[in-house]
């Protein structure tokens, strides 16, 4: 068991209710997975040394602590594919280039392209993250290698739903005893997934006590759809199926009218808002700011870095409250706190940890990222919420703890040979690219 004392940092605990947060210089002990200490009072602090002489000792100075970033929808092993077509319209983009290459993907190029897509996020602060991918299954021990926290959706359509419920009942097996990694049911989209499968995705859901996400009004072309085939807009349908719960995340709204916002906020559901996504592909603008007003429980995340390109929560963040700001015209829209909230308190309840997550307070889950301030961009500090959310990068990034664990520091994963990692990366997709070129 880790004990840990982080001295003297600017910590930003994300623990006020309303307004903005307060930060302030103090210490953070962690023992174990918890956090057992957050003081700037000297006799505090000496104690906490004295009841743990041997404890591990971390400098803060000059870096600001932060509750680790939640990434509430992504496709993490969707890293093989960045970049490989770009700024080609959503249906001859999934027909001809996506789709043929997952065809072509085996089990291992997918555990390597997710160990991939955790590098870049946790050296980006990010440590938990909700996945919506295939074979999961096989992704329980590389997530459990890499120490992130973790929800694995096990993605279907109508002519996989079979195999992968069977997928998901090893995963989780796979996961039993693991804390950190919970499994979720994921049906791809309303458009693609139908009523009777949506439901019995939910069923089994409920039968094995897991979560269950779903990508819903992502686009003007799954509304039609929906409209023409059922009458009705895909959150609605979705109502009417019973699936829409505080277990259950949405991954977009982009396209949700008033009357569906209250409904989200009665089921308690979790919207997850991918802001560059949405940009790349052309989706929309998600009214984000008034499904928080609404109460409705609005997370971050990047989405697949095939349409992002990558897994960066900094760029999100500002993103997302940029967009807010130039569609309403309203510079009030989303400010920097509630932006962080997003990315780490509201995630929380994505994970399953509402409360205690995303949060630095005695008591809470220890996952921390410590910021490295002293760069040209970050400087002078008047507001650090706002000189973090607006200025801030992933390569500021300097520490990142995991359930008490330091699993980066010095912008360095422990035991994770990098350079190796990406000859793989490149050997695997030069053989995708090789078979589907064959094929074609
Ligand atoms: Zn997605």
């Amino acid at each position: 068991m880790e004990i840990l004392l982080i001295k003297d940092a600017l910590v930003v605990p994300m623990t006020a209710k309303e307004g903005a947060c307060k930060s302030f210089q103090a210490s953070v002990g962690v023992v174990g997975n918890r956090i057992v200490l957050v003081s700037d009072e000297v006799d505090v602090v000496s104690s906490f040394l004295d009841k743990h002489p041997d404890c591990r000792i971390m400098d803060g100075s000059g870096k600001a602590l932060l509750p680790g970033l939640i990434n509430t929808h992504c496709h993490a092993a969707m890293t093989l594919q960045r970049n490989h077509a770009d700024d080609i319209p959503l249906m001859a983009w999934l027909n001809d280039h996506i789709w043929p290459f997952e065809a072509r993907q085996t089990k291992e190029d997918i555990a390597l392209g997710m160990t991939l897509g955790m590098a870049e996020m946790l050296l980006g602060g990010v440590t938990s993250f909700v996945d919506m991918y295939f074979e999961e299954d096989h992704c329980v021990e590389v997530v459990d290698r890499m120490g992130m926290r973790a929800v694995l959706g096990c993605s279907y359509f109508d002519a996989t739903i079979d195999e992968v419920l069977q997928s998901a009942e090893r995963a989780v097996k796979a996961a039993e005893g693991k804390e950190r990694i919970r499994i979720s049911i994921a049906p791809h989209a309303p458009y693609t997934v139908s009523e009777e499968n949506l439901q019995r995705g939910k069923r089994f859901a409920e039968e094995h006590g897991l979560d269950y996400m779903v990508h819903a009004a992502e686009t003007q072309d799954e509304l039609n759809y929906v409209a023409d085939k059922y009458a009705t807009t895909p959150v609605r349908l979705l109502d009417r199926l019973g699936v829409l719960d505080q277990r259950t995340i949405l991954a977009h709204c982009v396209w949700v009218d008033q009357e569906e916002m209250a409904l989200m906020r009665e089921r308690g559901v979790t919207v997850s808002h991918n802001a560059q996504s949405n940009m790349k592909i052309s989706s929309g603008v998600a009214p984000i700011a008034e499904m928080l007003r609404e109460g409705v429980c609005v997370t971050l995340a990047t989405d697949g870095s095939s349409s992002n390109n990558d897994l960066d929560m900094w760029e999100e963040m500002r993103s997302a409250a940029l967009l807010q700001k130039v569609t309403t015209m309203d510079p009030l829209k989303l400010p920097a706190y509630e932006v962080l909230k997003m990315a780490t308190v509201n995630g929380a309840r994505a994970m399953g940890h509402e409360g205690e997550l995303g949060v630095i307070r005695e008591g809470a889950l220890a996952d921390l990222i410590l910021i490295d301030l002293e760069k040209p961009h970050l400087q002078p500090i008047h507001d650090p919420v706002a000189d973090l959310v607006y200025c801030g990068k992933a390569s500021d990034v300097d520490t990142v703890i995991v359930d008490g664990r330091v699993v980066v520091e010095n912008r360095q994963i422990k035991g994770l040979d990098l350079k190796a990692l990406y000859r793989q990366v490149a050997d695997s997709v030069h053989r995708i690219l090789k078979i589907q070129k064959k094929d074609l």
